[in-house]
């Protein structure tokens, strides 16, 4: 471009770059706009402070060199699909004259850049390759000549084979020339700024591109990870404090309601955490503003009963409340223990009065149009005290007289939208509690989830039965023979088995959650797939199947099957004859992973237990244990010990604590991160920002953020701030704000 202007956040790229490059730019990344390409941050500077020489490249080590192209040739693989492109270069710097090969496979930039006298600067890992050093796969970038290696960091972007790394680079520069403060004012207050002694924005936006010194880069990094963090607070606080503004109605109870006749009648004492919990809940009722609690606590902690009397202190108060649960098999269940747990109080009176029960009623999508009638009607007359349900709790056709309170199970299977189409059934805004097993440490939690308080309990009930878990190499025969032996033993004694493997069939790779809700978000603490390795394809439920029955130790043994796949009336068939001891095994996919509740059952059996996270696995093995039998979980694998994924196993095995494994699932994690991971979607929100990387940053930003707010919801002093604020709270990021 010729002519040089001024450009904004806003400004279509299009009319800075020309349209060709706006139409590469947009193809590679999805951006339309100035802002959005400047917030394209390298991963990674090239620093030429630590240049190598050819001939004494360190082995293993990551180096940089620079270097000048003597010889290219290009390759046709034969094993795979694609090219090879082979370089050879020789120092450009210096009087040594070592030579070194690189090869890149399907290497489309360095074929097309990397002709013989190009000079450039490499980086990568030190290989060797039939007894010589090799560098694979490097980064590059072309220099003009060698000498003028200017001693500047060189950025290296996320690029693609379309938009290598030089283009990006100059078209930032384009854009880096039109940044003033005009167009991008500073939005962050000059005391907050000093307070951390962070770079203004037009500055910071000039360094994290074109650093003189990686320091520089770094603070000018920083200041981005706080714009974000402060952001995010903001947001965060923001909400909470409209939160408190809203009027919800009172929900005392009364002292001769349902709620003490159900404490009376409880066959166990309620732990110290439910205790804690429940007051904690009980409070918040009475509070006058909505309730927005996560209720975190271990597989088996009783988290239903301490929603159970937060629902019953609702209905002595004249309202309705809803569970709304994840899957139909979890549905049924939460409906029949409560039943259960309330006997004769959910049988409602003669004439309907709450004095005397409340009606517990089921609404799933499988159910007959005419019986879904009968309990939308008592619904919505008051009749119905809680009604549990899937899905079908969130349709059009489902209303409530008076609904007080919403409970929502296993949270991170539903998303934002979900909730608030059950919170606008309520004629007030009605409080909300959210169940989780999937523990969050409580840092993370209070400075980065959305506006939630959380309720943590800890230990199991007294008596619960302890869990050991085995891991088992199932390329070892003795150890697959002894692992058979023991379902069949454990059987023999009258208790019952879980076998879960990663799928149904060879060709459904997709997770067996989402086949069961195809609206589910992504759990909260998803995984990576385990990385791929020369072991056998991995087992199935229906090879599982196929292997017990054809074993004569397991004839006259009854074998079930639960997976995501199977219709509405299968799965509970499957599942209500496992609970009635009609099957002994239940052979299945993670349906089971939440929520199943089978006293009885003792002995949990993963197959390729690898292919499964921390939290998941640990979930499993909440299945058992939760009689008085003792359990026994083993997780089996045809991975060697040493396998790197082997250490997710190991830590499942050497502890049964939640809150331990939620930290190590989180470190294993540091790369996805809970923040970034679960936020596809937004371009310009959260780009450098991590929860465990950044929890002082954070931390120290929701201190800002509470003093900016205090007193000051919209932010009225700080104009600037408000925008900016307002514009980053986009439809993804409210999303996550009120993910629970
Ligand atoms: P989770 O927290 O995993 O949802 P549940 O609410 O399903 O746990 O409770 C697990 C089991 O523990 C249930 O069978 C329940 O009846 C039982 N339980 C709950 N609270 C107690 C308690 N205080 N003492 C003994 N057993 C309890
Ligand atoms: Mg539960």
């Amino acid at each position: 471009m010729a002519e040089q202007f001024d450009i904004t956040p806003e400004t279509p790229l299009e009319r800075v770059i020309g349209a060709a490059s706006a139409r590469k730019v947009e193809q590679a990344f999805g951006y339309t706009l100035c802002g959005e390409m400047l917030g394209h941050y390298p991963r990674r500077y090239l620093d030429v402070g630590e240049l190598s020489h050819i001939a004494s490249l360190p082995f293993g080590e990551e180096v940089t060199i620079v270097a000048e192209v003597e010889s290219v040739s290009e390759r046709r693989m034969h094993s795979r699909r694609g090219f090879l492109i082979e370089v050879v270069v020789k120092d450009a710097l210096g009087p040594e004259q070592g030579r070194i090969r690189m090869t890149f496979f399907n290497g489309y930039d360095a074929r097309k850049q990397l002709v013989p006298g190009t000079v450039a600067m490499f980086n990568g890992k030190v290989g060797h390759f039939q007894q010589h050093l090799e560098l694979a796969q490097p980064d590059f970038s072309v220099l003009e000549q060698a000498q003028d290696a200017d001693p500047k960091p060189i950025p290296i972007y996320p690029a693609t084979a379309k938009l290598p790394n030089k283009k990006i680079r100059d078209v930032l520069e384009i854009l880096l020339d039109g940044v003033t403060e005009a167009g991008f004012p500073e939005m962050i207050p000059g005391a907050v700024l000093k307070r951390h002694g962070l770079l203004g924005r037009c500055e910071a936006l000039r360094t994290i591109h074109r650093p003189a010194q990686v320091p520089d880069a770094m603070r000018a990094r920083h200041r981005f990870v706080f714009e974000e963090a402060l952001h995010l607070q903001l947001a965060l606080v923001a909400r909470r404090a409209y939160r408190h503004e809203q009027e919800a109605v009172n929900r005392q109870g009364r002292p001769d309601g349902l709620l003490a006749r159900f404490d009376e009648q409880l066959p166990f004492e309620l732990t110290d955490g439910q205790l804690l919990a429940g007051r904690e809940i009980a409070d918040d009722l009475v509070r006058g503003y909505p309730m927005n609690r996560l209720l975190q606590g271990e597989v088996g902690s009783g988290k239903t009963f301490v929603a159970v009397r937060a629902m019953l202190q609702v209905i002595d108060s004249g309202g309705q409340a809803a569970l709304l649960a994840p899957t139909e098999v979890l549905a049924q269940q939460h409906y029949h223990s409560i039943r259960r747990a309330l006997g004769p109080m959910a049988e409602p009176g003669m004439l309907g009065s709450a004095e005397q029960g409340t009606r517990v009623d089921l609404l799933t999508g499988s159910m007959t149009a005419s019986k879904k009638k009968e309990v939308l009607l008592r619904a919505a007359s008051g009749e119905t005290g809680i009604l549990v349900g899937t899905h079908a709790l969130l349709s059009d056709t489902v209303s409530f007289a008076d609904l007080g309170l919403i409970v929502v199970d296993e949270q991170h299977r539903f998303g934002v939208e979900q909730r608030d189409v059950l919170r606008n059934k309520a004629l007030n805004p009605p409080h909300m509690l959210v169940m989780t097993a999937t523990p969050i440490p409580r840092t993370v939690a209070m400075t980065v989830f959305g506006d939630l308080e959380v309720s943590l309990m800890r230990g199991l009930p007294f008596g619960r039965a302890p869990i050991t878990t085995h891991l088992v190499p199932l390329n070892d025969e003795r150890f697959r023979s002894r692992m058979f032996g023991l379902m069949r033993e454990v059987v023999s004694h009258g208790h019952q088995v879980y076998v879960v493997c990663p799928r149904i069939t060879e060709v459904a790779l997709e997770e067996d959650a989402e086949l069961l809700d195809p609206d589910a978000e992504p759990p909260v603490t998803g995984r990576k797939p385990a990385p791929k390795s020369d072991k056998p394809p991995s087992m199935t439920v229906e090879k599982m199947l196929e292997l017990l029955k054809g074993n004569s130790a397991f004839d006259g043994v009854g074998i079930g099957v639960l997976h995501g796949k199977l219709p509405a009336d299968a799965k509970r068939a499957a599942m209500v004859d496992f609970e009635q001891a009609r099957t002994q095994i239940l052979v299945s996919t993670t349906v089971i992973e939440v929520g199943v509740d089978v006293p009885n059952a003792t002995l949990m059996v993963v197959v390729d237990a690898d292919s499964f996270g921390i939290s998941q696995l640990h979930q499993l093995r909440g299945r058992i244990g939760r009689g008085q039998n003792a359990g026994t979980c083993l997780l089996a694998s045809w991975l060697p010990t040493d396998h790197p994924s082997m250490a997710r196993l190991n830590a499942v095995q050497s502890t049964t604590d939640g809150f331990e494994l939620a930290e190590a699932d989180l470190e294993e994690r540091r790369e996805g991160d809970i923040l970034g991971a679960s936020q596809s979607g937004s371009k310009s929100t959260l780009r450098l920002l991590r929860v465990m990387k950044h929890a002082k940053t954070i931390a120290k930003a929701r201190a800002e953020a509470e003093s900016l707010i205090a007193g000051d919801r919209e932010l009225s002093r700080y104009p600037a701030l408000a925008r900016s604020v307002g514009e980053w709270v986009d439809e993804d990021m409210q999303a996550f704000l009120e993910r629970g």
